[in-house]
């Protein structure tokens, strides 16, 4: 089995991969938001695992929350309360947007996974206040896992797990640029397995599967022979779990070479500090990296951001792709869509929930941006 088959593998089933590793005795913890501190919840010897929506129907959710709250927190909790996540010990709220706050309660009163863990982050990073205070509500989680567990968590372990991510998003940034240097490298459908594969899969062993992947990738085992010349295109948006959704836009002429989602570049960027209070050095990295629209830096940060993505990767675009309802998002569009109008970068805003919109409508879609690029 080649290395890649590993990652679609454990995208497509991942709870069967939960189960595996819950098998050799560690507890696993889900998580639906990139301002987890996966870090801490390693160095507890429990193993992080990323919720996505479902594929399914929601019907028992439809009980608990709103019709228009977005598909990735009803798909979540419809999973949650029909018994698809029971391979679960626990699970983490950071709080963020909205919908992740209030899915947050319902999800404490009705499910009983054992563990449970609000994390109540600043909304801003950019003050001393707010980065002392965030300091504060992670060593405040790390108590709560500690009394859970009966453990410890040592600075060693931290650092450990410290090591363990670093090399894990050192080696994604890695594939990233492969793939936007030479996009015929690996299709988008498999890149974006690969990265949600990551979030599922157990991370000790990680390190090895991403150095090997990434060999095989440069000895062209991936290489795709449909090579024509694409349009350069940058991904905006929150989560993308649609694997369809790179195949499609590569079939109408365009390619992905960089994103803005946090289940993409913002899930990877920035690495932690291994001197200093470890604490200190999560905090860091969540304040230095990419923000998302449920956080803030400056009005102009994520504009800032994308445009500088845009120049850096050489993107002739942007796909804004929105989780339906999900109002962080359509908040910040209108000024990042001026932004990027005073730069001359042409930009779509295409909406989508737990199913993509018909082939045919978004195919055609895709092909007149790309033709008017
Ligand atoms: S967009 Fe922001 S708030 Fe929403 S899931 Fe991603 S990181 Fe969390
Ligand atoms: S940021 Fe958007 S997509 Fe993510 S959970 Fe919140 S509302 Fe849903």
């Amino acid at each position: 089995m080649n290395e890649l088959s590993l990652f679609i593998q454990a995208a497509a089933h991942p709870d069967e991969c939960a189960a595996r590793i819950q098998n050799q005795g560690k507890k696993i913890i889900g998580y639906l938001c990139s301002y987890t501190p996966e870090e801490i919840i390693h160095a507890a010897g429990a193993h992080p695992v990323r919720l996505f929506g479902t594929g399914e129907t929601i019907l028992n959710a439809d009980r608990h929350l709103q019709s228009y709250c977005c598909s990735l927190a009803r798909g979540v909790l419809e999973n949650a309360v029909s018994g698809r996540l029971d391979f679960l010990d626990g699970a983490v709220f950071p709080h963020t947007c909205d919908t992740i706050q209030r899915l947050s309660d319902i999800w404490r009163l009705n499910t009983d996974f054992g563990f449970f863990a609000d994390v109540v982050l600043p909304v801003k990073f950019d003050t001393e206040s707010a980065r002392d205070y965030l300091r504060e509500v992670l060593e405040k989680f790390k108590e709560e896992l500690e009394r859970w567990l009966n453990i410890t968590i040592t600075d060693q372990s931290l650092g450990r797990s410290f090591e363990i991510y670093n090399t894990i998003r050192k080696k994604l940034t890695e594939l990233y640029e492969l793939k936007s240097e030479n996009p015929e490298l690996i299709s988008g459908r498999d890149l974006a397995a690969v990265v949600k594969g990551t979030m599922i899969m157990e991370r000790d062993s990680l390190p090895d599967h991403l150095g090997r992947l990434i060999a095989e990738i440069k000895s062209g085992l991936y290489t795709r022979s449909d090579t024509g010349k694409k349009k350069r295109l940058i991904l905006s948006g929150s989560i993308c779990d649609h694997p369809d959704f790179y195949e499609l836009l590569e079939k109408s002429g365009g390619i992905v070479v960089g994103d803005d989602l946090c289940t993409g570049e913002r899930f990877f960027e920035g690495e932690i500090e291994q001197t200093g209070s470890p604490m200190k050095a999560i905090s860091r990295r969540y304040a230095e990296r990419t923000i998302c629209p449920a956080k803030h830096v400056s009005e102009r940060a994520r504009g800032e951001a994308l445009i500088k993505k845009v120049k850096d990767r050489n993107a002739q675009g942007v796909i804004f792709l929105f989780v339906k309802f999900c109002d962080p998002h359509a908040f910040d569009y209108p000024y990042i869509k001026e932004m990027l109008e005073k730069e001359s970068i042409p930009g779509i805003m295409i909406e989508v929930e737990d199913q993509l919109p018909p082939e045919g409508q978004l195919k055609t879609r895709f092909e007149t941006f790309i033709h008017m690029l």
